[in-house]
């Protein structure tokens, strides 16, 4: 007898082809950023959308629907974002991830228009209100860096940003959204 085995499929989208994918459910009211803590290559279906190394973005479905798991008592509103990436890595005096799996540029610029790219589709001012990173978020809930909680989360706490200046991933991502969205179409 063969046994049907259920895959969740990972697709490969286009930031076009996310302008007009269909909404389920409540519109997405807020858009967490977060890494995978795997490597460039290892997409996970608890975020609504993963960026590879190379920045090609996945989804787990053809919609979007907001839940899952993925920012603690934060999910039933919001969508997800992650970077594949920070495979192992631990704070470093600045708050940049150790080890040779950080971030890569391509991952940076590609999560910037996407949150651009959602942020026009759900109606959302690009602000720290509706755009977070999971450290922020995890900041504001107590579970951030030095709060000693065996659970810390500290996504995307500290970037570079376009001119080396190291300062919160967040307004670092915010930023580069705003320039997308004001500046440069893509
Ligand atoms: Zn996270």
């Amino acid at each position: 007898m063969r046994l049907e085995k259920k895959v969740i499929l990972i697709i490969k989208v286009t930031l076009d082809e996310i302008k007009t994918m269909q909404c389920v459910g409540s519109r997405p009211q807020a858009i967490y950023l977060h890494w995978t803590a795997g490597g460039y290559n290892t997409v996970f279906s608890t975020y609504q959308f993963c960026i590879k190394g190379n920045g090609d973005v996945y989804t787990k479905e053809t919609y979007i629907q907001t839940g899952g798991a993925h920012t603690y008592g934060r999910n039933s509103n919001s969508i997800a974002v992650s970077l594949c990436c920070a495979f192992g890595a631990s704070p470093d005096k600045d708050g940049l991830p150790t080890g040779d799996c950080p971030p890569t540029a391509n991952q940076i610029e590609t999560a910037a228009k996407l949150i651009e790219v959602l942020a026009k589709k759900f109606g959302l001012e690009i602000n720290y209100d509706n755009i977070k990173t999971h450290a922020e978020a995890a900041l504001e809930d107590g579970y951030g860096p030095h709060s000693g909680d065996p659970n810390t989360r500290w996504d995307l706490w500290k970037l570079k940003d376009y001119d080396g200046i190291i300062k919160d991933g967040g307004e670092v991502l915010r930023g580069k959204a705003k320039w997308y969205r004001d500046v440069s179409s893509f």
